[in-house]
């Protein structure tokens, strides 16, 4: 859109370059060849003639010829095609008629030309048949030897290049699907009311709306009904907007964003209206379906919230990404802490980029135990950042940044890489062989080539894939037909797969029995409170063991932290166990004292 609007910019400017330049052009060259009728006259009168009579007979301009005083001497015939009257109408009659302007005007203009000085305007000309033209005058002055003794006055339609001219105008700063303003003309106009300062009191608001989850809408339903929706939607934001402020500009900035701007009495009229604004209870009717909608706004307030119209714009575009993140059909505010919380993120963002190279990423273990031995069977491999200067940066807080970035995929590969890497290398050390725990992202698990990778992970350090877990969560099970597949792939290399945070998602048990899988790890949320006999948390727990169970699924429950809680646990036959209470995720080095201890402490026993 944007390279569409700038080619019409271009082009429209280029239009009026053209127009102008051949415009002007023309003037001057039919003003040049009157110079040279003068000239000539003297040498050759006859010839000169002859040829003046061709450029004023066959001019597609309109020529009136003036004498001194501004009364027309003299019509070519292009003057009744341009005017739609006959030659005779002008003839003696002062050229202000001519040129359907004011006596005053045309005289002043006369005035200049005479002296010298060539003049121009336009004129919107009422022709008889009660059509207009555009006109554009030229008034260039005719002398003999040192004495102006009159004037031509030329006039060219314009019309069609004028309408040409507007037309891309429109393009250039209206939205074609909707007919709205564009991006570009709700700028200028912000601009224009941000430098005016001629603005009554109160706040000049900014909202920027968008449709929750239109991109998905309209992928459902194509584009075309898309569009028409856009468009339903676009009538009834500007009849809205409309009732509320007479001044009020409204825009569709691209896509489903669209933006109004309205003055009003205070902040507390504000937040009414933006939560008018998505209040879109009335359904949008397209080909005889009806659809329901729902909208985000995010506002920011002049000069509550200052800035240019960018640094405006963003504001409210920040305000609406946070009305997005609380689930739509929510209306927000600016808030200045939205800037510090984006600034901290691109911080995370820009230093992450660089933490893989920088070698600022690490893995810690963390054990799993069997309940009914006591024997260590695994580890979980939990990345952790050091950043240079923030120091530990936990996992809770850059790993949401990186699915958001897609920097998951190297992060996520490079631990899987790590993992192995390390796990290898305590078999080769003599430890007894433990399996190993990597989380997989989403973005990770999308990934068409991951039981290759995986695969090649595997075989460039020698890893048995019975040594490798893989941690996928709940909402990553959830499309069948996708997950399926992807699961009986990994499976078939070997390796293990377990369910992370196991009751935290869309939990559907029956779904289980269709994956190829091995564990289910119990959220340490349902753990916390399992010693409060009051509690829900301890019916969910044991439902979710006995299915397992009933599945022939091992269960491991995260975030064991007590006795009380390991008894319990102990009790619903749960089967593996992780937290606190053994050791919290540790570095490699203490990980292998860990297991020193434990082996030495197990072969004692
Ligand atoms: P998770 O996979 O559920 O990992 C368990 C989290 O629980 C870890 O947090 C661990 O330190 C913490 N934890 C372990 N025992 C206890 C306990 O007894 N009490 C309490 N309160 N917490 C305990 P951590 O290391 O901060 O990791 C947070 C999350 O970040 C992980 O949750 C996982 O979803 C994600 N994550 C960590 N490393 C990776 C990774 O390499 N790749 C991906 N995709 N995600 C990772
Ligand atoms: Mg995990
Ligand atoms: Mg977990």
């Amino acid at each position: 859109m944007e390279l569409l609007q700038s080619l019409y910019d271009t082009q429209l400017v280029a239009l009026s370059f053209v127009i102008a330049v051949l415009f002007t052009a023309s003037l001057l060259i039919a003003a040049s060849m009157i110079d040279k009728r003068l000239a000539s006259n003297r040498a050759s009168p006859g010839a000169a003639a002859r040829n003046f009579r061709s450029l004023f007979d066959y001019n597609s301009d309109a020529v009136f010829s003036l004498d001194a005083k501004g009364n027309v001497v003299g019509v070519n015939p292009a003057v009744s095609v341009i005017t739609g009257r006959p030659p005779e109408v002008y003839l003696n009659r002062p050229f202000a008629e001519a040129a359907q302007i004011g006596k005053q005007r045309a005289m002043s203009l006369l005035e200049r030309t005479l002296e010298g000085h060539p003049q121009k305007f336009d004129v919107a000309f009422d022709r008889p048949d009660g059509g207009a033209v555009e006109l554009a005058f030229h008034l260039v002055p005719i002398s003999e030897g040192n004495r102006v003794i009159g004037a031509y006055c030329l006039a060219r339609d314009m019309t069609e290049s004028k309408q040409a001219e507007r037309r891309m105008h429109h393009l250039a700063y209206y939205d074609e699907l909707t007919g709205l303003p564009n991006r570009r003309s709700f700028m200028d106009t912000l601009e224009a009311r941000l430098t005016a300062r001629t603005e009554p009191d109160g706040v000049l608001a900014l909202f920027c709306l968008n449709l929750d989850r239109f991109k998905s809408f309209s992928h459902l339903v194509g584009n075309s009904v898309g569009d028409q929706l856009l468009q339903s939607f676009a009538d009834s934001f500007s009849y809205s907007v409309g009732g509320i402020g007479k001044d009020a500009t409204v825009s569709r900035l691209g896509g489903d964003d669209f933006a109004c701007l309205i003055r009003l009495r205070s902040e507390e009229e504000a937040r009414a209206v933006a939560k008018r604004l998505i209040r879109l209870d009335r359904p949008f009717a397209v080909e005889d379906r009806e659809f329901h909608l729902s909208a985000s706004v995010g506002y920011a307030l002049y000069p509550l919230h200052d800035g240019d119209a960018e640094a405006l714009l963003k504001k409210a575009q920040t305000a609406l990404d946070h009305a997005k993140k609380r689930g739509g059909n929510h209306e927000q505010v600016y808030d200045a802490a939205m800037e510090a919380a984006i600034h901290v993120k691109l911080e995370i963002e820009n230093g992450l980029r660089k933490a893989i190279e920088r070698g600022e990423l690490t893995v810690h273990y963390q054990p799993q135990v069997d309940l009914e031995n006591g024997g260590l069977i695994g580890a979980e491999a939990l990345v952790r950042w050091m950043h240079p200067e923030k120091g530990l940066i936990s996992p809770g807080l850059f790993i949401p940044i990186a699915e958001e970035t897609g920097l998951i995929k190297p992060i996520g590969e490079w631990v899987l890489r790590e993992a192995c890497r390390q796990a290898k290398s305590w078999q080769d050390a003599g430890f007894p062989p433990i399996t190993v725990s990597v989380n997989l992202s989403n973005r990770q698990f999308e990934e068409q080539q991951l039981p290759e990778t995986v695969g090649a992970i595997l075989s460039e350090y020698g890893l048995e894939p019975g040594s490798l877990e893989l941690e996928i969560t709940e909402s990553m099970a959830m499309d069948v037909m996708r997950t399926i597949p992807a699961l009986t792939n990994l499976k078939g290399l070997g390796i293990q797969i377990s369910i992370d945070d196991f009751g935290t998602g869309y939990s559907s048990l029956s779904y289980l029995k269709r994956f190829p899988i091995d564990k289910i790890k119990i959220d340490k949320s349902f753990v916390r409170d399992l010693a409060d006999p009051d509690n829900n948390d301890t019916a969910i727990v044991s439902a979710i063991v006995a299915v397992a169970h009933h599945m022939k699924l091992k269960v491991i429950a995260e975030g064991v932290e007590t006795e009380d809680q390991l008894e319990y646990l102990r009790r619903q036959k749960c089967d593996l166990l992780q937290g606190y209470y053994f050791s919290p995720p540790i570095p490699p080095v203490e990980f292998e004292r860990f297991m020193q201890s434990f082996f030495s402490r197990s072969a004692l026993a």
